[in-house]
């Protein structure tokens, strides 16, 4: 095991580590948010390094935003514009605005890819703190908050935006009143799942062009639209420039945004040292069902056993008791962890474990940090809770995930691990392979576009090249492999 006691001290050899090959920019206060220096210590050191280019950039992103954030000169002077309707100079700020919406997992991956898009456009991020946001991340950037300060003047209309709000983009598209020769104040970007074809034209080169002129961007999305971002032309070399291994986008990003409030991280080390910090191996299995009514569902039951035992990552067990007495020696401990809403799934396998021997004499320890019964999104713990089993996942070292769900893609994501994803099942039946392996580790764009801009036709988006690609577990939806 590890010793986690001098877990503050620093030395050059393993700075790299400490800071994520240089992703973590040095100097923050250490004990207002320990995640930040400490999750390397959880983890083995990730595979994939942060190219320099991406360094340089997030660097200097660092530099504009404390430049340009919450109280400065720049940012009152952005303010004043919001009272015109047009503006007639450009401010030297610009700012994309992340509205607080939906689940933990949407809200986690919709933020990464809010935050690359102000990285390619020079913009400044700022974070609608939700209900929860606060609680949950601490202060990603060196010296000026990334939180939206509470008297933003349009934030009293955040709830309310939708397609037909009278400054989305598409909506204004939709009814021809988008003037190219004039620059709006705001406009808002409605990116969620159920948005429409006018919606979806801020993936065309041409309106970026217009969009990008605009001081002040509000964002309400659901979803990880950067495989799409790829496919606008202006884009995709700076991309190429970023992310030279295209799969790592929110491995980086996402190590690099998203450090738990010491309250979660107190959660992820507390059950890690307890439950899993022991173990040889360790494997994730993250459960999340979407059929209706209440679990667990033995179609379930069985997509997992099928998988993991088909996998080889979990071993199958003698039921002639009496053959098995004989010790072997030494035995491999796996500890499993399980995270689902419903408890049934990981009290069916430890009882496995507990009733019958492995064929492998391996000792297998199954635990489930939370059962909470159903999404909650008014409590706070219940979000904290699931920010730290996202968190745990990824600290493993095999990760089984359930199709469609952002939960399990965080996770995937933040761990650098290729998943195995269990199927969707149909008509509560298991599918048949029950899993298969990730292609990368990126998350699935659920709702992309099927647009050829230039061409003004519709197109089959994930077939226009090599490294975006339809998902395995969503054939609609597009991935970056
Ligand atoms: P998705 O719906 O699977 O894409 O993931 P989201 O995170 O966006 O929304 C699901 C929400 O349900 C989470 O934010 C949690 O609040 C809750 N939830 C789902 N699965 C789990 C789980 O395994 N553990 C916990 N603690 N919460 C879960």
């Amino acid at each position: 095991g590890r010793d986690y006691s001098n877990v503050t001290t620093t030395n050059d050899s393993n700075d790299s580590d400490r800071l994520l090959g240089g992703l973590l920019a040095t100097g923050f206060d250490e004990a207002t948010c320990l995640s930040r220096y400490q999750s390397s210590l959880y983890r083995k050191p990730s595979p994939y390094k942060p190219s320099p280019y991406l360094l340089s950039k997030l660097r200097s992103y660092e530099t504009l935003h404390k430049r340009c954030g919450p109280g400065t000169e720049p940012y009152k002077k952005a303010l004043t514009q919001l009272d015109q309707d047009h503006i007639d100079n450009n401010g030297e700020c610009k700012y994309v605005v992340w509205v607080s919406f939906s689940g933990l997992g949407n809200r986690i991956l919709s933020l990464a890819s809010v935050f690359l898009y102000a990285l390619l456009t020079d913009r400044v991020l700022l974070v609608d703190r939700g209900k929860d946001m606060e609680d949950l991340f601490c202060e990603p950037f060196p010296d000026m908050s990334w939180l939206l300060p509470l008297d933003f003047p349009l934030m009293s209309q955040f709830d309310g935006l939708n397609q037909d709000s009278s400054r989305c983009y598409g909506h204004m598209l939709k009814n021809h009143v988008v003037d190219n020769d004039k620059t709006l104040s705001h406009l808002y970007l409605h990116l969620v799942h159920d948005y429409g074809d006018h919606d979806k034209m801020f993936f065309c080169q041409g309106d970026q062009t217009f969009i990008g002129k605009v001081p002040w961007l509000v964002v309400k999305t659901d979803n990880y639209f950067v495989p799409s971002l790829w496919l606008i032309p202006g884009f995709d070399e700076e991309l190429d420039k970023l992310f030279p291994q295209k799969e790592t986008v929110f491995h980086h990003l996402g190590r690099y945004l998203f450090h738990p409030t010491n309250q979660v991280w107190g959660l992820v080390t507390r059950y890690y040292e307890a439950y899993l910090s022991q173990a040889d191996e360790k494997i994730g299995i993250q459960v999340r069902v979407f059929d209706v009514g209440a679990g667990p569902f033995q179609h379930v039951m069985d997509q997992i056993s099928s998988c993991t035992r088909k996998e080889k990552l979990l071993p199958e067990v003698d039921t002639v008791i009496e053959r098995s007495h004989r010790l072997k020696t030494p035995r491999k401990h796996k500890a499993v962890l399980v995270t689902s809403l419903n408890s049934g799934y990981s009290e069916n396998l430890k009882s496995m474990y507990w009733e019958y021997p492995t064929l492998t004499g391996e000792i297998i320890g199954v635990h489930q940090p939370s059962q909470e019964g159903y999404q909650q999104t008014e409590k706070k713990m219940h979000n904290g809770k699931a920010l730290a089993e996202m968190y745990l996942l990824s600290m493993t070292d095999s990760l089984v995930t359930s199709a469609w769900s952002t939960f399990g893609y965080v996770a995937q994501g933040l761990g650098g691990l290729k998943p195995w994803i269990l199927y969707k099942p149909e008509n509560r039946t298991a599918p048949d392979p029950a899993c298969g392996r990730a292609m990368s580790m990126e998350p699935c764009f659920h709702a992309p576009p099927f647009y050829d801009c230039k061409a003004r036709t519709g197109i089959d988006t994930g077939k226009l090249v090599p490294h975006v690609r339809h998902c395995e577990d969503m054939s609609w939806g597009l991935k970056l492999v």
